[in-house]
């Protein structure tokens, strides 16, 4: 089956999943509370898939679902502030489409990036257990797998951050002590298992790098208070930019 094909099916298991009672019961709570601007949506209210281009270069891995945001949209950063400040970077630097995106249905799309997160379901107060990450993981462990052009990927936030290192290291990516801090790079490598043909190995062992690059999370509570600027979040897509082009 195709890379494209497994990771399809992948997000349709996603949808399904009720691993983490408390974020099932959250959800359910969100979409019968819901604040009178959004009336009259009917909510998605259950986990998001992650989305994007199949052969992407680019990952971009976010922390979890907005409540009102992509819980209530279906689709990961649409509707809410952190997507609004994403997307508009995304299209001004040639990944996507639109400037941003409001619904599901309005044809946003990305070119050579795709958009993942640390957990699938909204959690409250935006901070998810330990054991929801872990119940998590399992999912972005194999889009790590089926996303095979991957070669930068972008941390937004230290939760991503620390989260997406431990996930490295299990598909076995030498990963030494690293700090989170806004526009950071770093490479990893992993040694590829060797091949056999014929009962012999080959001499030279073949190694995979793939480049991160760090950004403050564009959640409110940082571009309001000017933690994260538009030229400091812009310099980081200037840096994968960067990358890309010394990759090809
Ligand atoms: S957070 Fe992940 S593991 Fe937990 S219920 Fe949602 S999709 Fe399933």
């Amino acid at each position: 089956m195709k890379p494209s094909i497994k990771l399809k099916k992948l997000q349709e298991t996603v949808i399904q999943c009720r691993k983490c009672p408390r974020l099932v019961a959250y959800l359910q709570e969100v979409s019968q509370r819901k604040p009178r601007r959004y009336q009259d949506w009917d909510y998605w209210s259950n986990p998001l898939p992650s989305f994007g281009d199949p052969n992407a270069r680019v990952l971009i891995i976010g922390l979890a679902p907005a409540a009102n945001g992509g819980n209530r949209t279906g689709r990961m950063f649409t509707g809410d502030r952190s997507g609004e400040w994403l997307f508009n970077a995304l299209y001004q630097f040639g990944f996507a489409n639109q400037p941003n995106s409001l619904r599901r249905d309005d044809d946003f799309k990305l070119d050579n990036c795709y958009i993942t997160a640390t957990i699938r379901c909204a959690p409250p107060k935006n901070k998810p257990l330990p054991k929801e990450i872990e119940n998590c993981r399992p999912y972005f462990l194999e889009e790590l797998d089926l996303l095979k052009k991957v070669e930068v990927i972008v941390l937004l936030g230290q939760i991503a951050f620390t989260q997406t290192l431990k996930s490295l290291r299990l598909k076995g990516y030498d990963v030494p002590p690293l700090s989170f801090g806004h526009g950071k790079s770093y490479l990893l490598s992993r040694k590829l298992p060797t091949p056999v043909w014929n009962g012999l190995k080959p001499f030279h062992t073949e190694l995979q790098t793939i480049s991160l690059i760090t950004t403050y999370h564009p959640s409110q509570q940082n571009t309001q208070t000017g933690k994260l600027t538009r030229p400091m979040f812009h310099r980081v897509f200037k840096m994968i930019k960067k990358k890309l082009e010394v990759e090809s």
